[in-house]
């Protein structure tokens, strides 16, 4: 009888859509890119090299977060994400963060080929949680190197960068963290683009530091409705 991971489905069935939006935002393109979800104790994770466009829910794979992360349920052939080690870390590492969304979005990853951190060029950059986002020391994709990169990377932080390979962007939530992906992308995009326009003023730290405290009151309150709303 499949265990609880397995069945869950509606999880299952957002994080194929969720790979279907990255494909059509282009942040990601063929097998490039992974998606988790925490779920119950165990970590949902997109299956290793199956194209996007071919991907059903039944191919994500169920790894328990209690362990090694070397047991996991998957139908067929499927293993987890190469990527799963950084996945896994982080999930265990952060309980605030309830998915982990990877890309090779390219404004990002030109930055990450430079090794260059994106800096606060814009206010938005304190959606990622500081005024920097860093780069991950390079270490071969898959690899517990790599993994142990990134977590040093992500310190007090929400999103980094991977040297010559991608960007991670984490959330409370997998709406969350989509959105902090695309996030990323833009603010290398802007910072891209200021550079060839002329030399980019950086905000200072105080000011990011007053951004991070302005977005925790920032957009509809909580339990609060629109008037004429009240029915709903
Ligand atoms: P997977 O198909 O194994 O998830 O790998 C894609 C990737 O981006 C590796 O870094
Ligand atoms: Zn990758």
């Amino acid at each position: 009888m499949p265990s609880r991971p397995l069945r869950a489905r509606k999880t299952r069935a957002a994080i194929v859509e969720a790979c279907r939006w990255l494909v059509e935002a282009g942040l990601v393109q063929g097998t490039s890119g992974n998606v988790s979800v925490r779920h119950r104790g165990a970590m949902l994770i997109t299956p290793s090299g199956v194209p996007y466009e071919r991907m059903t829910p039944e191919d994500v794979v169920a790894v328990p977060l209690e362990g090694d992360g070397m047991r996991f349920e998957a139908r067929g052939g499927n293993q987890p994400s190469s990527e799963w080690r950084f996945h896994f870390d982080i999930l265990r590492a952060r309980p605030e963060v309830g998915a982990v969304v990877h890309t090779h979005s390219p404004y990002a990853t030109a930055f990450a080929i430079c090794r260059e951190e994106l800096p606060a060029a814009h206010y938005m950059i304190a959606a990622a949680g500081g005024p920097t986002i860093r780069v991950a020391a390079y270490a071969t994709f898959g690899t517990q190197e790599l993994s142990d990169a990134a977590l040093a990377a992500l310190e007090g932080r929400a999103a980094c960068l991977l040297a010559n390979h991608g960007v991670i962007a984490t959330g409370p939530t997998l709406e969350r963290a989509l959105w902090l992906a695309q996030e990323v992308e833009v603010l290398a995009r802007q910072y891209a683009l200021a550079l060839s326009v002329g030399t980019p003023v950086i905000l200072d730290e105080a000011e990011i530091a007053r951004v991070v405290e302005k977005f925790k009151g920032y957009g509809p309150r909580r339990g609060e409705r629109a008037k004429g709303d009240a029915a709903g």
